[in-house]
């Protein structure tokens, strides 16, 4: 890994690529640029400079450490040994630190790691972000979890693998996933890499928890089609470059949850759902079934969570990342403060560090203030969820009969057509006329939850 990255650094930073950004740079040049073609030449400065100011032995250090500390991780979890983790998560946050002081923001590393991410972002308007939604969705998520309802997943069992795969591949094609230039397969935990010419996702499959292998296929083909609707023309530029992880984020959950979980689609679905597995659901009703697909409940666990309670996963380890790059909290003190936290915005404390503080990869390999981008991005696609259905009447017909067509055009010319010309703030001020906030997904909990779990 440390061979790999030291020999990309070496490559990306070479001075040949330096004299070509001057020149371009020189008024005479970039006044004559077109203003996608300074898009191109404002990212790639940007890069080559962030890369420039760190020094060779730097990024092998740091692919070395990240390396070492990931296998750390994965023993340490297995162990429920926090503390055999914790010098190497600390190393981490000194590497971190180490990186934006080399690259000139030593005064502010947390933003300088946010900032890799969601360019534009900063830890100050995540944290009035974060607040606004807390004061909403804490209580509300209170009051489903309260309100006796219990959704019926022990029903949901013995759901052949083979099977699965198959409605997974008939779902990604009907959304518009594009095989000719991608793929699914199999991996512990499901992601989607790759580009827009050879997108690769994967899922798993758990017999007796169908739903969580479906509604994960769905999301990672959401990430799919972000890729496959980027301009592959301009492939390896900014212009073809998605805008960052929230962005990225905001396509994956707008087809898993408004989308994948809502009424309209799951009438579509519904059918095939019980034509395949006729056995399995044959003494679970239509609106048990719903209600499965949006069940809420208490779980420490982040990746099981559903997305009532996810948002409140994030905003514990947003503010636990804080903490420990203002120095407030010392790697030591994690598994408590963890513990703490949790008990106070879900009511829960983990059995252990399995539970808690150890659950998440993110941190052993230095994703600081990775985590914010996937709750800013279930406020993004509630956002556009609410625009599209103003700017597509028709939308949910569409949806009831199996087109997904509307919809994505829609996605591909407002957000994947872009590329990276807008920022996660810019892009959303343009395409849904509001600056990003808490709000949209705020109302779309309630409604979609509200009626489910008997709330006023
Ligand atoms: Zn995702």
């Amino acid at each position: 890994m440390s061979v790999m990255a030291e020999t990309t650094h070496a490559a990306a930073t070479d001075p040949a690529i330096g004299t070509l950004l001057t020149s371009l740079e020189k008024p005479d040049a970039w006044s004559a640029l077109t203003a996608d073609q300074c898009v191109v030449v404002r990212e790639a400065r940007r890069n080559f400079d962030r890369l420039t100011r760190l020094p060779a032995a730097f990024v092998r250090e740091q692919a070395l450490e990240a390396s070492r500390s990931y296998h750390a991780w994965v023993a340490a979890r297995e162990n429920d040994d926090f503390r055999a983790f914790a010098p190497h998560l600390e190393k981490q946050i000194d590497l971190a630190r180490r990186e934006a002081a080399h690259v000139g923001q030593g005064d502010a590393p947390y933003n300088y790691m946010i900032d890799k991410h969601d360019p534009g972002m900063t830890a100050q308007v995540i944290g009035r972000l974060f607040d606004e939604l807390k004061a909403g969705l804490v209580p509300f998520a209170k009051s489903v979890l309260d309100s006796g309802v219990r959704p019926p997943m022990g029903l949901l069992r013995g759901f052949p693998a083979d099977r699965q795969k198959q409605l997974l591949e008939e779902v990604a094609r009907c959304l518009g996933f594009d095989f000719s230039r991608g793929r699914i397969d199999i991996s512990p935990h499901p992601f989607c890499g790759g580009n827009g010419e050879d997108t690769r996702m994967t899922t798993r499959f758990d017999e007796d928890n169908p739903l969580q292998s479906l509604f994960g296929a769905i999301h990672e083909t959401g990430h799919g089609l972000y890729e496959q609707g980027l301009p592959a023309e301009d492939a390896g530029t900014a212009l073809g470059t998605a805008a960052g992880m929230a962005v990225h984020e905001s396509q994956s959950r707008l087809w898993e949850n408004q989308v994948g979980r809502g009424r309209p689609f799951w009438r579509h679905l519904e059918p095939r759902f019980r034509e395949l597995f006729s056995k399995q659901t044959a003494s679970i009703s239509s609106d048990e079934l719903f209600l499965a697909i949006n069940a809420v409940g208490r779980t420490p666990v982040r990746v099981e969570a559903d997305e009532v309670t996810y948002n409140l996963h994030i905003i514990l380890r947003f503010e636990i990342e804080q903490r420990l790059f203002s120095g407030e909290l010392a790697v030591a003190d994690l598994p408590g403060a963890w513990r703490e936290a949790m008990q106070n915005l879900l009511g829960i404390v983990p059995a252990d560090d399995r539970e808690g503080a150890l659950q998440d990869v993110h941190w052993s390999g230095g994703a600081f203030g990775y985590f914010p981008s996937y709750c800013l991005g279930n406020m993004l696609a509630a956002q556009l969820w609410y625009r599209a259905l103003d700017f597509l009447p028709g939308l949910e017909g569409d949806l009831e009969n199996g087109d997904c067509s509307l919809l994505l055009g829609w996605l591909r010319e407002q957000v994947h057509a872009k590329g990276r010309r807008l920022n996660l703030l810019e892009l959303t001020q343009e395409v849904t006329g509001k600056p990003l906030g808490p709000e949209a997904l705020l109302r779309y909990l309630k409604e979609r939850y509200g009626p489910l779990y008997n709330l006023e």
